[in-house]
């Protein structure tokens, strides 16, 4: 019997279903990576989000049950950094319980992992993304403006092994003239540990981190440059969506992999709605507007009301920034990568 229209994952106009889902539980953090959140503009007079407007637990929970009856399997939960939200792990708990969830894990900066990584990991969460943008303090320290040694990021690594959140996964955004030189130091010290070392072309998120195409190593630089020392060769995507493109070495020292989101656009298989701690629903990692899921929510608004207008935005989806990149692009006034989780 064909399944009932209502269970189907919604399309977009371009045809991509609805499958992933990224939240952010806050715009705050405890670093001020240079390309993200640079201090000159999230300085000690920057309006943060008010507590009333971020979405409670049970309202996340809430609209996570209705993603998840639309078909939403795949969960991320981002910021800012995840592990400042107090409780994290009562929200990881409720979202672990919710049928259709397979997959929940976490993106962080890591250094408050040694501290919660048990706890998360009891809760339910699955596994742990970790950023780390080069593997020696200077460099590291410069980008993240906060005077936070490599060390700290690789014990939380550890904690999150420990825990049983691995095999984890290592974020490293490249930027031009700030760690190019540390791409193959990175290679080296990961390759063999079963830590998956995924190298993320530097993108034009918001508008605060003065962004130009110059600052951007390509995926083929950064591919040519490893290749210089160690072979590699391409492997098959598992992941349907999946954004980096995956390479292994051929003497079995694992893999890399490369999210080339600006020189080789993935728009046509994006299927991942992006949740802003305030309850905004976007379509598009660029986005400049969102949709106000909160105030469905505070207005009383039916499970049935919820998931036609979930339903309705994502049929109504068209975006495909990265594909139409240009110089008018870049300048608009688009959401924050803090705010919005990455
Ligand atoms: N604070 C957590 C962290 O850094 O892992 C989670 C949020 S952060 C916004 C999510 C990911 O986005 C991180 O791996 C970060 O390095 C990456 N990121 C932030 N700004 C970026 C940019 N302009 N271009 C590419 N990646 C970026
Ligand atoms: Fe914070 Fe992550 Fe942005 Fe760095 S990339 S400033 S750790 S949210
Ligand atoms: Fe998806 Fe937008 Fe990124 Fe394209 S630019 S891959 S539509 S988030």
């Amino acid at each position: 019997m064909p399944e009932p229209l209502a269970m189907l994952p919604p399309r977009d106009t371009l045809g991509r279903p609805l499958h992933d889902l990224r939240i952010s539980v806050t715009d705050r953090c405890n670093f001020r990576c240079v390309y993200c959140m640079p201090r000159a503009v999230f300085g000690p007079d920057h309006a943060f989000l008010p507590t009333a407007d971020l979405l409670t637990f049970d309202e996340i929970a809430r609209l996570v049950r209705t993603f998840a009856r639309m078909g939403v399997e795949k969960v991320r939960l981002a910021g800012g950094e995840p592990l400042v939200r107090r409780e994290l792990p009562v929200l990881v708990a409720a979202l672990a319980a919710i049928p259709g969830i397979r997959d929940l894990t976490l993106t962080t900066n890591g250094v408050l992992l040694p501290a919660q990584a048990e706890a998360l990991k009891a809760a339910g969460l699955q596994r742990v993304t970790i950023s780390l943008d080069a593997d020696d303090d200077e460099t590291f320290m410069r980008l993240n403006d906060a005077r936070v040694p490599v060390e700290r990021v690789l014990a939380g690594m550890e904690a999150a092994e420990a825990a049983g959140l691995g095999p984890i996964k290592l974020n490293m955004v490249v930027k031009r003239g700030w760690n190019e030189h540390a791409i193959l130091p990175m290679a080296r010290r990961f390759r063999g540990t079963g830590r998956i070392l995924r190298f993320i072309e530097y993108m034009d998120v918001g508008h605060s981190n003065g962004w130009r195409l110059d600052d951007v190593v390509t995926a083929d630089e950064i591919l040519r440059l490893i290749s210089s020392e160690f072979a590699v060769e391409p492997m098959e995507p598992t992941a349907q969506g999946e954004v980096a493109e995956r390479y292994r070495y051929l003497d079995g020292a694992g893999e890399i992999g490369i999210i080339a989101s600006v020189s080789r656009p993935f728009c046509g298989s994006c299927n991942r709605a992006r949740l802003s701690a305030d309850g905004q629903l976007y379509t598009c990692l660029f986005a400049t507007t969102g949709h106000d899921l909160r105030g469905l929510l505070r207005r009383g608004a039916s499970d049935e009301e919820l998931e036609s207008d979930l339903r309705r935005a994502w049929n109504g989806r068209d975006d495909r920034y990265s594909e139409i990149r240009s110089a008018e692009t870049v300048d608009l006034p688009k959401v924050e990568m803090s705010y919005i989780g990455g």
